[in-house]
Parts: structure tokens; C-alpha cells; sequence
């Protein structure tokens, strides 16, 4: 007799930039990766099918019955109970779009959207440095800054979802202004992007990385 394959999910990291699925077995273990390109100036429309196109694939391979669910996990403030996203820079034209619903839809399958710094967050506390702990905050430093904040062993999502948003606590009052409507938030200061933006404005280079503006400072 054939064992019966084995339960899995299917997590789906959505970037500005790259378009990442793996599909894991109910102890964390990576059965299968994908990994593409997010074509946004075709439109969520066209985003949302290439998700589901990559979702499909490893569906096929480890077989329909066995999915147990589908996590997307994206940059911005999410609505968790609608399943839209808003006010994500990094993703333009999803403001409110319904893309939970829609994946859901395609696939018959339960998605949950979640943020993607709270995802990780909640990936370290299930199998990485965050294990031992019950408390636990995580920063995730690239284009923008993310954050994941987790208390008695679960997401801090806060009254209106966005208690964990890190990069976006003002730090500068009088500051640089966010694509999030405040200013001087973290992520405008401290991110590789404000970095690299504010290296240019003090005439050190045009086209300098966060890391080239750190050896400069290293190098005094
Ligand atoms: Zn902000």
C-alpha cells in the first residue's frame, strides 16, 4: 500500500520585488520552494494569478487533499478580518484590494493575509531564535523597516492591526515625511533606502548602498 502523503501549507512571501512560495509539513520542514518576480506594473490582477499560479504548482506536486491552508504574508498595514491590504508603498494598486478573497476564491483553499514582519516574527517564535521565548520583537531591515511584535506567544496585532509596525514610530518629530501620512518615522531614517537617500543628499554619492555609506562612516 502507497502511504497517504502527508499534510501540508503553503506560505507565500509577496514583496515589492520577489514572489516567493514554499510549501512546509506540520513540523516546519521546507517540502518544495518557488520563487519568481513580483510583476506589479501589470497590476494586482495579474500579481494575484501569478500567486496563484505558483501555489497551483506546488499544489499539484503534493496533492490537493493534503493542504491544509495558504498564508500570504505581505508588506503594509492589513486589515486581518477583510484580508485587504492598505497603505503599502512597496505595493502600489492593492490598496483595498480584495486579495485574500480573490486567492481564496481561486484556489478553494483558506488563505490568511498577514503582515509579512509579523509572519516572521511568528516563523522565529515556531522555529527559530524565538523558540525558548514566549515575548518576543523582531525587525526586519531592508527597503523599509518591518516589525513583528509577539506577547504571550501570539501576534500583537493591536486595536486597528498595526501595534507591531515598527518602522513607523516617529523618531524624528520634525522629520523626513512616510508614504504612511506621519513623519519622521524609523523607516525614513534608518532604513537601507534612508540611508542610502540621505547619503545623497549630503553630496557623498548618488548611487551609494547602505553598506557603502557604513564603511564610509566606518572609515570616518
Ligand atoms: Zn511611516
Amino acid at each position: 500500500m502507497i502511504p497517504p502523503m502527508a499534510q501540508y501549507s503553503i506560505g507565500v512571501d509577496l514583496g515589492g520585488t520577489n514572489l516567493r512560495a514554499a510549501a512546509i509539513d506540520a513540523q516546519g520542514r521546507i517540502l518544495r520552494k518557488s520563487s519568481g518576480s513580483t510583476n506589479l506594473s501589470a497590476g494586482p490582477d495579474a500579481v494575484v494569478a501569478d500567486i496563484v499560479a505558483a501555489i497551483r504548482a506546488l499544489r499539484e506536486e503534493l496533492g490537493t487533499e493534503q493542504l491544509v491552508g495558504v498564508g500570504i504574508g505581505s508588506p503594509g498595514f492589513i486589515i486581518m478580518d477583510k484580508g485587504l491590504i492598505t497603505g503599502s508603498p512597496n505595493l502600489p494598486g492593492f490598496d483595498n484590494y480584495p486579495i485574500r478573497d480573490e486567492i481564496e476564491r481561486l484556489l478553494r483553499a483558506p488563505v490568511i493575509l498577514e503582515n509579512d514582519a509579523n509572519a516572521a516574527a511568528l516563523g522565529e517564535k515556531w522555529m527559530g531564535a524565538g523558540r525558548e521565548v514566549d515575548d518576543l520583537v523582531l525587525l526586519t531591515l531592508g527597503t523599509g523597516i518591518g516589525g513583528g511584535v509577539i506577547i504571550g506567544g501570539r501576534v500583537l496585532h493591536g486595536f486597528v492591526g498595526m501595534a507591531g509596525e515598527l518602522g513607523h514610530m516617529t523618531v524624528v518629530p520634525t522629520g523626513n515625511p512616510c508614504g504612511c501620512g506621519n513623519t519622521g518615522c524609523l523607516e525614513k531614517h534608518a532604513s537601507a533606502t534612508a540611508v542610502s537617500s540621505m547619503a545623497k543628499l549630503m553630496g557623498l554619492g548618488d548611487d551609494l548602498s547602505s553598506e557603502q555609506v557604513y564603511q564610509l562612516a566606518v572609515g570616518g
